[in-house]
């Protein structure tokens, strides 16, 4: 048999996918020892894991040995082949290993018959890990060629398997404490909070409370400084004044579809005479400055949360961060302060314009204690900025200025962590930037057994699109639209839109864009639209259905896509579509618009494709039809999770019931593609379940092609793409579509990992 060695040196691609497949440590170190006895054809394969406390290897995991001495067997630095490999920093290679006077033998672990025995360290530096193991019945079976090889892989190993541990030792400690913790005020004294993860990555800083009172005085006048002047005042309202200019102007260039005035009210409420004004009469007529502004802010916090517009309460945010300014400002102190850096914001309640403006602060992280909504954690993640939403009493119990650390991949929260914590999550970091690096990427992406599949990205920002083309997408797959509409006091103009539009079809150069018409309603209505409060908001006026009741504005938004389009290859797709009839009526004002456009002699695109995004069960049923009907379909699968099985995606307490492995959300899935092969239409998926690697052979099994995914994972996607063989994907698929119970998919899923994936 020949030993497959420059495949297995070469193929880093595999083993990081490996590392993606599974970040438990046990899955992956068993999935790597059974890749590796594969390739090499050896009888054993096992990993050590060193404890540097215990100065003793633990057998991790093993191809070929008893599972049961997983655990089980042990050695100390220098006893046995492995031992001495450890100790001595090299590989130690035996012919005949019963005759080697290091041999350590283990009775019962069906290790008799092996005589080939190599051993590798696995090493980071000097620093050891562990060994790598491989054993062979036939004596002297293991070649020089064998001993570079396996050093090859173990160098490869080192900091996956170091990373993935460290992991999920803090994972193990969190869910410890988390586990011994019955009430969660006492979790503070624990160190750890459990929340869960609705923007990943990690961040540090201090703990600041948007809402807290202490902060809105966090600024105190040194008792010896001379008293503060009305002049004094109006300096520090002047620079109050120029720094929001800076920052409105520093988001124009950063962001420029969601920039328009955003610190707008700050800016108007500092012209506004009856506050700046009160603030100097009361400075003038012998109340403190600090006082006089934190009374004077306090007044307007009281109306403005008592109104009835919504789109005044969303100003209460705005008065208390403009009085701790002007606070800071009066006592001079560096401008640096009146920003957010070092600082990670616990807020009750966040808006998405409020989460662009603290991002233009340089806040390092968010903690929200009133569950997040979806475009809150969407807008989250195009900024990069971490957020972890936790409960009130949790949120309540964490005192302002305390040090933090949050792991937003987990949604744990590290109170006052140590210098271990620390070092954990800076090789956590690296080993993150190294899985998404983007010079990895191949302009193409094709499987094992050399099948196109296509990467587009999911842009919710135009600031995306600078890591898209970095991560070389093929385009477009979902443009999120409504941010533009989030953030303003009113809804933008079809010029304004235009401008958004066609920055964005022009920066993807010649590359499919997908537009998908305004998704609002649900857990995020426009507070200058309506004051209509819906009690089942997700199954209320939400995406289609606002647009096709609100014909001006979908007009406008259609008109604005249909020309941006112009000489570039667009889409346009419409969510939330519940029926034939629904479709057809979009379908309708589209035609309607290229012929007023038509009329008015203004260029479009008129070969601009029509879809559906299926988040519906009851699309589902009609499949057949819209495939029929539509030119593609695209499954939004964080709303077909939702929809399908009745949870909701933003509720913690249903949390653990929104399953993308149901049987039901499989079979649908199945469904979809299989009409648009059928209509022979092109079916995508942009959900976050396209980017999930525990089922992307599902979904390459049952026919999907064509994936959008946040551009950061792209990497991922593409190796994983890359590791897999269509015909086992699609056996994969039929297995998984048999089942009728979710356990029986979970069973499966969890086998399908730790079990054998010797190739032939
Ligand atoms: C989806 O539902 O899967 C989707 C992509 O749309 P959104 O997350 O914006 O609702
Ligand atoms: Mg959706």
């Amino acid at each position: 048999m020949k030993k497959r060695n420059v495949d297995l040196v070469c193929d880093i691609a595999e083993l990081i996918s490996l590392a993606e497949g599974g970040r438990d440590r046990r899955e992956l170190l068993q999935k790597v020892v059974t890749s590796v006895a594969g390739h090499m054809h050896a009888d054993v394969c096992s990993i050590y894991i060193y404890d540097e406390e215990h100065k003793e290897l633990t057998l991790r995991a093993t191809q070929g040995l008893d599972l049961m001495a997983i655990g089980e067997v042990k050695l100390k630095l220098g006893e046995g082949i492995t031992g001495r490999a450890v100790r001595e920093l090299r590989p130690i290679c035996v012919g005949t290993a019963s005759q080697s006077s290091s041999y350590k033998f283990f009775p019962g672990i069906h290790e008799e018959d092996y005589e080939a025995f190599l051993a590798v360290p696995i090493l980071r530096g000097l620093r050891r890990i562990g060994a790598l193991v491989v054993q062979a019945g036939e004596a002297n079976y293991f070649t020089p060629n064998d001993v570079k090889a396996l050093r090859a892989i173990a160098a490869q190993l080192a900091t996956m398997i170091e990373n993935v541990q460290l992991l999920s030792e803090a994972r193990e400690e969190a869910a410890a404490a988390a586990a011994a913790v019955p009430a969660p005020k006492k979790v503070i004294a624990d160190s750890i909070i459990r929340g869960r993860s609705a923007s990943t990555g990690t961040a540090r800083g201090k703990a600041f409370t948007l809402d807290s009172a202490e902060n809105e005085t966090c600024a105190l006048p040194d008792p010896d400084a001379p008293p503060i002047t009305v002049e004094d005042f109006e300096r520090a309202v002047e620079n109050t004044a120029d720094q929001i200019d800076k920052l409105q102007r520093q988001m124009s260039e950063d962001l420029a579809d969601v920039a328009v005035l955003i610190f707008s009210a700050h800016l108007l409420i500092l012209e506004d005479q009856q506050f700046t004004g009160r603030i100097a009469n009361l400075i003038h007529t012998g109340t403190e400055a600090v006082q006089a502004i934190a009374t004077v802010v306090n007044e307007y916090v009281e109306i403005f949360s008592k109104s009835k517009m919504p789109l005044i309460r969303e100003k209460v945010l705005d008065v208390k961060d403009l009085g701790n300014r002007l606070t800071r400002n009066l006592l001079n102190e560096e401008s640096d302060e009146c920003d957010y850096r070092g600082q990670i914001i616990i807020a009750h309640e966040l808006l998405p314009s409020d989460i662009l403006k603290l991002s233009a602060e340089n806040v390092e992280g968010f903690i929200v204690s009133s569950g997040v909504t979806s475009h809150n954690a969407i807008i989250s993640r195009s900024l990069g900025i971490p957020m972890v939403a936790i409960s009130r009493d949790q949120a309540d119990s964490i005192p302002d200025g305390e040090e933090m650390l949050m792991d937003a991949e987990q949604g744990i929260i590290y109170l006052h962590p140590g210098c271990e914590v620390y070092d954990k999550y800076r090789e956590l970091e690296s080993a993150w930037k190294m899985l998404h690096d983007a010079s990895d990427m191949k302009e193409q992406t094709l499987t094992k057994c050399g099948e196109q599949v296509n990467i587009y990205a999911n842009i919710n920002l135009l600031s995306d699109l600078k890591p898209a083309r970095e991560f070389k997408v093929e385009g477009v797959g979902l443009y999120r639209s409504e941010f533009p509409f989030i953030v303003r006091n009113d809804f933008p103009t079809e010029e304004e839109q235009y401008v958004i539009y066609k920055k964005l079809v022009d920066q993807m150069e010649g590359r499919t864009v997908t537009f998908r018409t305004l998704d609002i309603g649900g857990d995020k209505m426009l507070s200058y639209y309506s004051n209509v409060t819906e009690a089942n908001p997700f199954l209320g006026m939400r995406a289609i259905r606002f647009s096709l009741q609100n014909k001006d504005i979908f007009t406008q938004q259609l008109r604005a896509f249909l020309r941006a389009g112009a000489n570039a290859d667009t889409r346009i797709m419409f969510p939330l579509v519940s029926s034939v009839d629904d479709f057809i009526a979009a379908r309708d004002i589209v035609q309607e618009c290229m012929i007023s456009l038509d009329a008015e002699g203004i260029a479009y695109n008129p070969k601009t494709k029509l879809g559906v995004m299926m988040e519906l069960p009851s699309a589902v049923e009609v499949v057949d039809e819209l495939a029929h009907e539509a030119d593609f379909l695209s499954i939004g699968s964080n709303d077909l999770i939702q929809y399908m099985l009745a949870v909701d995606r933003t509720n913690e307490m249903v949390s653990k019931l929104y399953l993308a492995h149901h049987p039901a959300i499989l079979r649908a899935i199945n469904r979809i593609v299989s009409a648009g092969m059928t209509h022979n239409i092109d079916v995508s998926i942009c959900g976050d379940l396209s980017a999930d690697p525990r089922m992307l052979p599902f979904l390459l099994g049952v026919g999907l092609k064509k994936f959008s995914i946040d551009s950061v994972n792209a990497p991922t996607v593409q190796r994983l793409v890359n590791a897999t063989n269509l015909a086992e994907a699609e056996e994969i698929a039929n297995c998984m579509l048999d089942f009728g119970r979710i356990s029986e998919v979970e069973a499966f899923l969890l086998d399908r990992n730790l079990a054998k994936e010797v190739e032939a």
